[in-house]
């Protein structure tokens, strides 16, 4: 059990990293976070896809092609030799003068953090968590398109903050029309009538690589999924609600602003995507 942290390619027990990096100052730079089981990554190409999509959105340019960080990730992994690990990969604007202006900084940095991974408890899964829908409104995509996963993650921070100030474990935003768009670090299923609802990407959230996998896996299993826009409110009258990302994977939602969501535990369609998926991912390995 370790943690290893590789940068630029050279891999340390402890890292400190420059002040004047425009990843610390201002958020500049973007990351995936990956899970592994038996030292083997899951899903890397897909992570490696949106974090040359993010680092492209925000004119940043990786100095390594996507075989050197399969390479990077694959000896981070050996190094720590955990049986699970927490894969998180950053690559920041790198160290230039103490201004907002990127144009200073002449070589991103590329950080790759391998640690045990955390996993949500098996009672969370079983009864499912609470959750709150929040004020703080989701980035507008005009202003910091949140379906670019950078270092800038203070819209997100805040509510998490209120959704923890209400006694719950993870907020739901709307966008300024007051659309639902998504969780913290996960996205946002509901169920109503039979039938799964999921935001759509033009409300604003972050096209999630699990989220893609329970679309069609839910799809290839006889539920239709539905991506539209529906108001806050809306999320009240669910039969089911459900989360999902790389760590969550598929997480049932039990109480919505302290009130039961349907019977209170975990519904019959989301118990079967959360099946599947564990079933799908355990094959893949
Ligand atoms: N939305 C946000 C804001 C996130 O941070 C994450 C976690 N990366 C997700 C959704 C879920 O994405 P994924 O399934 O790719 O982990």
């Amino acid at each position: 059990m370790a943690t290893k942290i590789n940068f630029n390619g050279e891999i340390h027990d402890h890292l400190n990293i420059s002040v004047l990096d425009h990843g610390f100052l201002f958020g500049d730079s973007v990351y995936e976070v990956v899970c592994a089981v038996d030292n083997k990554p899951c899903y890397l190409d897909k992570h490696l896809a949106r974090l040359f999509s993010s680092a492209k959105a925000i004119s940043l340019n990786i100095p390594h092609d996507k075989e050197w960080f399969h390479e990077q990730v694959e000896v981070t992994l050996g190094a720590a030799d955990n049986d699970e690990s927490y894969i998180r990969i950053i690559v920041t604007r790198g160290t230039g003068e103490i201004d907002i202006d990127p144009s200073t900084c002449h070589s991103p940095n590329v950080i790759i953090i391998v640690m045990e991974i955390k996993k949500y408890p098996e009672s969370d899964y079983e009864k499912g968590i609470h959750v709150a829908l929040v004020s703080i409104k989701r980035n507008a995509r005009d202003a910091l398109n949140p379906n670019i996963k950078t270092g800038n993650y203070l819209n997100n921070v805040l509510a998490k903050m209120e959704a923890n100030k209400l006694g719950a474990q993870d907020a739901i935003m709307v966008n300024s029309w007051g659309h639902l768009t998504e969780g913290t670090t996960s996205n946002l299923f509901f169920v109503r009538d039979g039938r799964v609802l999921t935001p759509s990407l033009d409300c604003g959230l972050l096209s999630g690589i699990t989220r893609r996998m329970v679309i069609q896996l839910s799809e290839e299993n006889g539920f239709h999924v539905e991506e539209g826009k529906w108001l806050g409110e809306e999320l009240y009258g669910a039969d089911e609600i459900f989360l999902t990302g790389t760590l969550k994977k598929v997480m049932p939602v039990s109480y919505l602003d302290g009130r039961p969501v349907g019977s209170g535990k975990p519904g019959p369609v989301t118990r079967k995507l959360m099946r599947l998926y564990r079933d799908v991912t355990k094959r893949k390995l």
